[in-house]
């Protein structure tokens, strides 16, 4: 990398995390000569991506001028896209969500249609909150396995929700990229849910995230912020892990016993015989009136589904080691039966050393786990490598 290129990354990564936010600072913290300071400023300033404001009165002398992430810089959009509920976030480039809207997104109507309607949405946000400013990156969570170049849905047999039939192979990010005229990066929902419990201050890594909704999917991020993805972006996808060896309830899949046939929300309602209907929201609000009411059935059959996954979770924990288990989903987030049968089974399964110090927890970020990971993973676009040299050679 060119010595000039280093110190701009630099300079930055300073203003950016608010560590330094004036000329003087920046030359103390990294050991810049302060004219090689000044010219990286004044070209960050000169795209566009820094502003140089007069800072408050000090006691005696003028003020230095404070150095921030211009909130004209540009906007990014998140989307967490799933078959009961997609929400949608737009920020600025310093991370601040300026709006967030919750939509529906037929993704059983396959790619053209879903894609079409998602542009649209995020077209509609950027009129309503952000008409002047460019958007430098869009990120897209979906329920499926997704290609670690954040391209393409692989959607083969394993698919987690069984109603996005017409997605494999689906170049998601092309086609989006073309509707918004913006670089769109694509991963698997649990992925960037993952990521977004992971960003927050208090979660200790590694942390392994599982979402139980239509279909169960899990995410792991590394004590270092690594998204474990695999080879084919597939990674974590245990909606047909074979738990429950008693069951004869055959899966999607043809096999019997996998997790998602029992231990899934759908598996759930279907048991319960609360319909999947046109408003996908119309079982988790009959699920949560039947438990509410202590509906002894019902209660027994969540605390299976929570056994299950408890299970499961033992197997993953065994394997990632984590440091904080997160559960997220329609069906972990309904109430504390799903979280203490999971911590049972995971007690009862997994050896103390696996357990010792492990958190486990329902999410706190709720349903918006997805939008928070997808605005970090597009703000890490935006500062880094393509991202970055794009942002400055704009404008
Ligand atoms: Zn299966």
């Amino acid at each position: 990398m060119h010595k000039d290129d280093v110190a701009l990354r630099k300079v930055l990564a300073l203003v950016r995390s608010g560590e330094a936010t004036s000329r003087a600072e920046i030359a103390r913290r990294t050991s810049l000569a302060r004219s090689t300071v000044g010219q990286q400023v004044d070209h960050l300033v000169s795209c566009g991506l820094v502003s140089e404001d007069e800072g408050s009165e000090t006691v005696r002398g003028r003020p230095p001028r404070v150095l921030r992430i211009s909130p004209q810089a540009g906007v990014i959009a998140a989307a967490d896209v799933d078959g009961t509920a997609t929400h949608l976030a737009l920020s600025d480039l310093t991370g601040k969500v300026l709006a967030r809207e919750t939509t529906s997104i037929p993704i059983e109507a396959g790619p053209h249609r879903a894609l079409n309607d998602l542009g649209e949405r995020i077209r509609s946000l950027l009129a309503d909150h952000a008409p002047d400013r460019p958007l430098r990156h869009v990120v897209v969570g979906l329920p499926a396995p997704v290609t670690p170049d954040g391209c393409t849905v692989k959607a083969p047999v394993t698919l987690r929700a069984a109603t996005m039939s017409g997605w494999d192979g689906t170049p998601v990010a092309t086609h989006l990229e073309e509707v918004l005229s913006a670089p769109v990066t694509v991963d698997n929902d649990v992925n960037l849910m993952a990521l977004g419990e992971s960003c927050h201050d208090d979660a200790q890594g590694p942390l392994l995230f599982i979402k139980v909704g239509a279909g169960i999917g899990s995410g792991v991020v590394t004590a270092e912020g690594t998204v474990l993805r695999g080879a084919d972006g597939a990674a974590g996808d245990i909606n047909h892990l074979r738990i429950a060896h008693d069951s004869e309830v055959v899966c999607a899949c043809g096999h019997t016993g996998c997790l998602g046939s029992v231990a899934s929300y759908r598996a759930v309602l279907h048991d319960l015989d609360i319909p999947f209907t046109e408003d996908p929201l119309h079982g988790s609000r009959q699920l949560a009136e039947l438990t509410a009411s202590g509906d002894p059935t019902t209660l027994r059959r969540i605390r299976r589904a929570a056994t299950h996954l408890g299970e499961a979770a033992a197997l993953l924990i065994q394997v990632h080691n984590p440091r904080t288990l997160v559960l997220g989903g329609l069906l972990a987030q309904l109430n504390d039966e799903v979280l203490s049968g999971v911590r049972a089974a995971v007690y009862d399964r997994a050896a103390p050393l696996f357990t010792r110090k492990l958190t486990i927890t329902t999410s706190t970020l709720s349903d918006r786990a997805g939008v928070t990971g997808a605005t970090a993973l597009a703000l890490d676009r935006v500062f880094h490598d393509d991202g970055l040299t794009r942002l400055l050679s704009h404008r």
